[in-house]
C-alpha cells in the first residue's frame, strides 16, 4: 500500500558492503544540492524492486541526496583500474552507494547516486554530473535492459538546481543507478594492490555470496568465482556484439563481476557495421573499437586473475597455472555464446551437427556486412521479411553476388531444420530489434530535454521499451543518421 508518509519509500535497507574491511570504502554522505527537481522517474523499475512507487516518485530530495533514508549507511567504494592499459587508483569520485535494498524475492540491489558530490576519491573532480550525460545513461541503460542485455538500471534523474562547470556551465543532475552490485574487476585490483590478503579474501567471499553462490561449494571457491565471471562476461560481450553496442571505455574499473553492462559514458550503437568503429573522442588508438571488445574483455579478465591469484592456491606457480587454464576458456565460451545469439538472429536451431556450418555462415555474413558497411540493426531485422530462396528479396544488397550467395547458403541451412519458416521468422524477430537508441535520435532527445522539453525524450524511451515488436511508433527511430552526417563523436560522461 502506498503510504506517502513512509520515510523508507519501501526500501528494505541493508549494508553488507559496509561490513567488509574499511580500506575498501569510505563512509560519506551525498552533498545536498540547491533545488532538487525530478526530471524522470522509472515507475516500472520502482515497481519491480517492490518500492512504494507513489512515495518514491514523489521524493526528489531522496534521489538528490538531500534527505537521508532511515537505516542506510551511504559509502563510496574504493577501486582501482587499468585505464587504457595503465594502472590507477580510483574509487567512487562522484557517486555514493546510498544503500543496498532487498526486494520481495530477497534479491539484493545496490542503489547508488551518481553526481552526488565529492568523496575522498574525487581527486581533482567536483563530484558532480551534468544533466545531458545522466539522461543519456538513463535512456541507453534502459534500452539495453529492454534489448535483453544484462545492465545496471536507472531509477531517476533529478536536476540539482546548480551549475556544473565543464568547458562551459551546464545544468547539474544526479542519476539513481540500480545494480546487482557495483563490484568491478578494479575493486579486486584495488584490494590486491593494498597487499591486504584478508581484505581481498573478504571481498571475494562477498562476491561469491552475491553473484556465484554455487562457487561456495566448489573445491576452490575463488577459482569457481573467477570461472563464473569469465562465463558471464563471455555472454555479455556476445550480446553487445550481436546488438552492435560499443561500450567505448572498457577499462577494468568499468567491467563488473555481476556480468552487467556498466558506465554509459562514451558508448553508442553502430549504424554501419564496421569492426573498427570508435565513437569515443579520447580513444585515439581505437583500443576499445567495436571489433576489439572480445579481446579487451579477455585482457581485462587476465587482470582480474592476477588480482585473485593468491586466493587460487598458496603455491604461486600452481595458482598461475589454474588462472591460465580458466582464462583460456574465454575464447571458446565467447564463441559458444556468439553462436547461440547469432543463431537466434538467423532463425537457426541449435544443432551440434551444424555447429561448424553455422559458425561459417555467421562469419561470412558479418564479413559481408563489414565490407559493405550496411546498417547493423536494419540488416538483421530485415532477414525475417522474406524467405530466402523465394527470389523476391534475394537481390537485395543491390544485386550483390556475395549477398545472393550468402542467402542461398543460409536458405539451404534453413531447409535442413524442422522449424518452419514462420517459426524461424518469430525467432529472428525476437532477436533482431526493430529499434535501438540511434545516435542522432538520442542527441536530439537530449538537446530538447536540456532545453526543457521532455517530449522527444519520453517518446524515445517509450519506443525503446518494446524494441522487438514492430510498431508504427517505431518508424521515426528506424532510420540511420543521414549519410552526409559527420562521424558521431562521444565524450566521457563528466
Ligand atoms: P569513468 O570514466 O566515468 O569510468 O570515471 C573514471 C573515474 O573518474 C571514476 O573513479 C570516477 O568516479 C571519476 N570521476 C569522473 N568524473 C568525476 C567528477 N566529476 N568528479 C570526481 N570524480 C570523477
Ligand atoms: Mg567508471
Amino acid at each position: 500500500m502506498s503510504d506517502p508518509t513512509d520515510p523508507t519509500l519501501g526500501i528494505r535497507a541493508d549494508a553488507s558492503y559496509a561490513s567488509l574491511p574499511p580500506r575498501l570504502y569510505s563512509l560519506v554522505e551525498p552533498t545536498p544540492v540547491a533545488r532538487p527537481e525530478l526530471v524522470i522517474f522509472n515507475h516500472a523499475l520502482a515497481d519491480a524492486l517492490g518500492l512504494d512507487v507513489a512515495a518514491a516518485a514523489a521524493a526528489p530530495a531522496v534521489w538528490a541526496g538531500n534527505r537521508r533514508l532511515p537505516g542506510t549507511t551511504p559509502l563510496a567504494q574504493a577501486y582501482a583500474g587499468h585505464q587504457f592499459g595503465h594502472f590507477t587508483r580510483l574509487g567512487d569520485g562522484r557517486a555514493v552507494l546510498l544503500t543496498e535494498h532487498l526486494d520481495r524475492q530477497g534479491r539484493r540491489w545496490d542503489i547508488q547516486l551518481k553526481g552526488s558530490g565529492p568523496t575522498p576519491y574525487s581527486r581533482r573532480g567536483d563530484g558532480r554530473a551534468a544533466l545531458g550525460p545522466m539522461l543519456r545513461e538513463y535512456v541507453i541503460s534502459e534500452a539495453m535492459h529492454a534489448l535483453g542485455a544484462p545492465t545496471t538500471r536507472s531509477l531517476a534523474v533529478v536536476r540539482s538546481g546548480e551549475r556544473v562547470h565543464r568547458e562551459r556551465p551546464l545544468a547539474g543532475a544526479i542519476l539513481t543507478r540500480v545494480a546487482a552490485s557495483h563490484l568491478r574487476v578494479g575493486t579486486f585490483e584495488f584490494a590486491a594492490a593494498s597487499g591486504d590478503r584478508e581484505a581481498l579474501r573478504a571481498l571475494a567471499d562477498h562476491a561469491i555470496a552475491r553473484h556465484a553462490p554455487e562457487a561456495a561449494d566448489a573445491e576452490r571457491p575463488h577459482l569457481a568465482l573467477y570461472d563464473a565471471v569469465v562465463a558471464a562476461q563471455a555472454r555479455l560481450i556476445a550480446q553487445w556484439m550481436a546488438l552492435g553496442f560499443v561500450h567505448g571505455v572498457m577499462n577494468t574499473d568499468n567491467m563488473t563481476i555481476s556480468g552487467e553492462t556498466i558506465d554509459y559514458g562514451p558508448c553508442a550503437f553502430l549504424d554501419a557495421h564496421r569492426p573498427g568503429t570508435v565513437f569515443s573522442s579520447i580513444d585515439e588508438a581505437g583500443r576499445y573499437a567495436y571489433g576489439r571488445q572480445p579481446a579487451i574483455a579477455q585482457w581485462n579478465l587476465a587482470r582480474f586473475a592476477e588480482a585473485l591469484l593468491p586466493l587460487f592456491d598458496p603455491a604461486p606457480e600452481r595458482a598461475l597455472e589454474l588462472a591460465q587454464e580458466a582464462l583460456a576458456r574465454f575464447p571458446a565460451r565467447y564463441e559458444a555464446a556468439m553462436l547461440e545469439v547469432m543463431r537466434g538472429k538467423l532463425g537457426l536451431d541449435a544443432r551440434a551437427d551444424e555447429d561448424a556450418e553455422d559458425a561459417a555462415i555467421i562469419e561470412s555474413l558479418l564479413e559481408w556486412m563489414g565490407e559493405r558497411g550496411v546498417d547493423h540493426t536494419n540488416t538483421f531485422r530485415s532477414l525475417s521479411s522474406s524467405r530466402p530462396g523465394d527470389g523476391a528479396r534475394d537481390g537485395d544488397g543491390e544485386g550483390d553476388p556475395a549477398w545472393r550467395a550468402w542467402r542461398s547458403r543460409w536458405s539451404a541451412r534453413l531447409a535442413r531444420q524442422e522449424t518452419t519458416w514462420p517459426e524461424a521468422q518469430a525467432r529472428m524477430d525476437a532477436h533482431n530489434p526493430d529499434v535501438i537508441p540511434r545516435n542522432h535520435q538520442v542527441e536530439a532527445a537530449l538537446d530538447a530535454a536540456i532545453a526543457g522539453d521532455l517530449g522527444p525524450f519520453e517518446r524515445l524511451l517509450a519506443a525503446l521499451a518494446d524494441p522487438y515488436v514492430t510498431r508504427p511508433e517505431h518508424a521515426p527511430y528506424r532510420e540511420p543518421a543521414p549519410a552526409d552526417a559527420p562521424a558521431y563523436r562521444t565524450f566521457c560522461g563528466t
